[in-house]
């Protein structure tokens, strides 16, 4: 009998994303004080020591371009909708004192974010501390009930996505929408997925957000009941990612569906094995999945996501 909460043990793909990305081979060679100028050539030297977090701004602004680009990337997949749905970020804030969330104001569409669009949030209070605008009522909640959760449980988690993929979304509004393990895009997914049968309405209370927190129990995944998903990544790279892969998955699984046939589902230490497979190579296909969507946003998608 399907069971609502599922407690296998949690398994994330491993990344390098942030490691890769803080390597520069322009600042390869340059001392400490040149490489502030370079980021900063509008300053002399003197002026570019008094910014004190030069890595808490750098890894503010390019938090927000990967968080843009997951916004814009998500929608040139087709996994947006209207203005609602919610992706954030934590990082460090601009003035170099705790971290914000990431979040897309409420009203603009996914196409059009921009790294200097996105709303730093206090993840305490939802105040916001960065950007100009509000972010939408229920999205605050939930994601900042979330990255409470996540500080106090496994705070290498980095991303939260909200999303209402059709087909994930889909299983979802099923009454058993467990995840069957049927194919290799499945296998991403095995042990790893928790699922919340207890939809209470619009999170606008205070209550659902913290509500839903408490369901994860340690997954990366949770197939929300007559909602949609939410995807956890230790990077918004790999956040991308297994939102991509979790609606590919889900797609196959509706299709196999509609056959009316019975699904050929793999045994558990197949599906075990795929997903080791494919844990082994992710820290290479996350990162490239998302330079590639980079690269296609920049000459395909109108405006740049970087501005
Ligand atoms: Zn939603």
């Amino acid at each position: 009998m399907f069971n609502c909460i599922s407690l296998n043990s949690r398994s994330f793909f491993p990344f390098v994303w942030d490691n890769l990305r803080m390597i520069s081979t322009s600042t390869v060679g340059l001392c400490k004080q040149q490489q502030q100028q370079k980021y900063r050539p509008w300053l002399n030297i003197e002026q570019a020591n008094k910014v004190k977090p030069s890595s808490s701004i750098e890894k503010n602004r390019q938090d927000r371009e990967d968080l843009a680009a997951a916004y814009r990337g998500l929608a040139y997949y087709g996994l947006s909708e209207g203005v609602c749905n919610h992706l954030t970020s934590r990082t460090p804030a601009k003035n170099g004192e705790g971290e914000v969330m990431l979040i897309v104001k409420y009203g603009l569409h996914w196409t059009e974010v921009t790294a200097s669009s996105l709303l730093g949030i206090n993840i305490e209070n939802g105040s916001v501390l960065e950007g100009d605008g509000e972010p939408e009522t229920s999205a605050a909640e939930i994601h900042k009930a979330l990255h409470s959760h996540i500080l106090k449980t496994d705070p290498s988690i980095q991303s939260v996505f909200h999303t209402h993929p059709p087909h994930a979304t889909s299983l979802a509004c099923l009454e058993d929408p467990t995840l069957h393990m049927i194919h290799q895009n499945s296998t991403r997914f095995f042990e790893d997925v928790a699922y919340d049968c207890g939809y209470d309405g619009l999170a606008t209370t205070g209550v659902e957000g913290p509500r839903i927190a408490q369901q994860l129990h340690g997954k990366s995944v949770m197939f929300m009941g007559n909602h949609g998903v939410l995807v956890l990544g230790k990077s918004t790279a790999e956040a991308f990612d297994k939102t991509y892969y979790l609606e590919k998955a889900a797609e196959l699984q509706v299709l196999a569906m509609s056959t009316g046939k019975k699904m050929s589902k793999l045994p558990d230490n197949l599906a075990k094995f795929v997903n080791q497979q494919i844990k082994n190579d992710s820290r290479f296909l996350v990162a490239a999945h998302f330079e590639s969507i980079k690269r296609i946003l920049k000459h395909t998608y109108q405006g740049d996501f970087t501005s």
